[in-house]
């Protein structure tokens, strides 16, 4: 972002300024259109169990250009959350999501897996998403108790009161709940008994140091040693190296998650990878 001089009219003739603004703007326009084109896919990074044995997959949206260029999420999540357009977004998701649980039903190794689709706070707050989901578990098929929505700790700065609400309607169609990145925001400990959650996933900036840094060992064994206390499983995310998946095994860590593991990929090379595999060769 361009500095001000100090002078208020300054940044409206400053070009690298506009140019940010005039990309912004042609990039949302396009966002706009890029779901009834279908160029959003879904990609899946496989979570393992500590023993090693394949358990779930987190569902990562892309976005695939028109001119073929392959956008992650931090391009346009934070667009999609300001224009409103996460909403039908994290509706297709949740769309595309189910339908893969209700196709993988009967396959032997996909059939035993859970999915965990990231569910923003604006999803939660804006729309009625217990009635939506009921629709799309109807519709597909698919089996409500595979499914695991992540929330982030900013759905805490709401009204908790309403936020508890919806998510309890959610629980009775038979889905869960994770808090992702947890450690990075609004972590009111208070806060962890009253939601309805059933995993914390540890930040991989904590995971990052885990094996390096005295001060995120003990940071990571505390968010463990906390979560069994209030019986949530624990999920560790971006592990990349032997030395953290060992350290965070030993600690009590229940599922892991990383380049180590599994890098993400399109759901179809996922489903090819690993359905009928017996054991995940
Ligand atoms: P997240 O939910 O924390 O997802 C994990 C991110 O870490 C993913 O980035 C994944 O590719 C990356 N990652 C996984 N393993 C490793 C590793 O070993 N090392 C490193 N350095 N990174 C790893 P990605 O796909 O770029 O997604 C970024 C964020 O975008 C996600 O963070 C999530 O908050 C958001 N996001 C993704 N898909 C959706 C969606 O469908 N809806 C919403 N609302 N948000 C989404
Ligand atoms: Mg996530
Ligand atoms: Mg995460
Ligand atoms: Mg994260």
């Amino acid at each position: 972002r361009a500095k001000s001089d100090g002078r208020n009219t300054a940044r409206f003739f400053d070009p690298a300024m506009q140019a940010v603004a005039e990309h912004q703007a042609a990039l949302e326009r396009a966002l706009h259109d890029a779901l009834s084109t279908r160029q959003f896919v879904l990609f899946c990074q496989p979570q393992f169990s500590a023993a090693g044995q394949l358990v779930g997959a987190e569902v990562l949206v892309r976005w695939r250009r028109a001119n073929g260029e392959l956008l992650g999420p931090d391009a346009f999540i934070g667009l999609a959350e300001s224009s409103g357009m996460i909403v039908p977004l994290g509706q297709y998701v949740l769309e595309e999501s189910c339908r893969a649980l209700a196709r993988w039903r009967t396959d032997c190794t996909l059939g035993k897996l859970e999915l965990a689709v990231n569910v923003s706070a604006q999803q939660l707050r804006n729309d009625d998403l217990a009635s939506s989901m009921a629709g799309i578990l109807r519709q597909t098929g698919a089996p409500a108790e595979k499914l695991c929505l992540e929330l982030t700790e900013s759905v805490f700065a709401e009204n908790v009161a309403a936020v508890i609400e919806r998510m309890h309607a959610l629980c009775s169609l038979g889905v869960h709940f994770s808090l992702d990145d947890f450690g990075t925001g609004y972590s009111s400990l208070a806060y962890l008994k009253r939601f309805p959650l059933t995993a914390l996933k540890i930040d991989r900036s904590f995971v990052h140091d885990v094996h390096l840094d005295a001060d995120a060992t003990s940071i990571v064994e505390a968010i463990i040693a906390l979560a069994h206390k209030l019986k949530l499983d624990i999920v560790a995310e971006g592990v990349e190296h032997e030395a953290q998946r060992a350290f965070l095994v030993d600690s009590g860590c229940n599922t892991l998650q990383g380049y180590l593991l599994g890098r993400p990929m399109p759901m179809r090379d996922f489903e090819r990878l690993y359905s009928g595999a017996g054991t995940g060769g």
